[in-house]
């Protein structure tokens, strides 16, 4: 079974104004899916490793072969990535439960949280992704260049923002401060508490 695009759980124009339709659209339709398909290109003819789940190659890329492992590691987490990504977008969700409890313990308060991860979506240089990671049982903000992703260093996204242009280019051109500080009006807060409840997300 190939990889397939993940279908969104809402209309294109759901998180407007903060992510518009367009952006939505071409984002999912075009860039998500160009990184599927190169994806299922790269593990033809790879019998074992098109019936592991993406995130499984991720989590361990030692065992892609040399050939294809950059392949995987961008087109893989690319998949990965923007999969998790659309379920971590709704509007009116709030920050409730042991998420916010999490938060509080480990950044003192909302507002320092969200300017640490402001900051460090801010900071990345080109094209890539700022994520809030389980590292263990720790809360951890960090940064992936392109498309790596955090299981690839051994640590779990639960939440995450991409900060490519092409996720916000034709709303907010160059202002991505203002994309972020629209990214957190449309967190699925209810999203992140699933995946802090699992022990094992992927
Ligand atoms: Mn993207």
């Amino acid at each position: 079974m190939p990889h397939e695009l993940p279908k969104l759980n809402y209309e294109y124009n759901a998180l407007e104004p903060f992510i518009d339709e367009q952006t939505m659209k071409i984002h999912h339709t075009k860039h998500h899916q160009t990184y599927v398909d190169k994806l299922n290109a790269a593990l033809e003819g790879q019998a074992d490793l098109q019936k592991k789940k993406v995130e499984e190659l991720l989590k361990d890329l030692n065992k892609v072969p040399e050939t294809i492992r950059n392949a995987v590691r961008n087109h893989g987490g690319g998949h990965a990535n923007h999969s998790l990504f659309w379920q971590l977008l709704k509007k009116d969700t709030r920050l409730k439960g042991k998420i916010s409890e999490a938060i509080n313990k480990k950044y003192g308060s909302y507002d320092k949280f969200k300017e640490e991860f402001t900051k460090a979506a801010l900071g990345v240089f080109g094209s890539g992704w700022a994520w809030l990671v389980l590292n263990g049982k720790e809360l951890e903000i960090m940064t992936t260049p392109n498309q790596d992703s955090p299981l690839s260093q051994g640590k779990t996204p639960i939440l995450g923002i991409d900060v490519w242009e092409h996720g916000y280019y034709l709303r907010y051109q160059n202002r991505r401060n203002e994309y972020v500080e629209a990214f957190f009006k449309v967190i699925n807060w209810d999203k992140v508490n699933e995946l802090l409840s699992q022990k094992k997300v992927f």
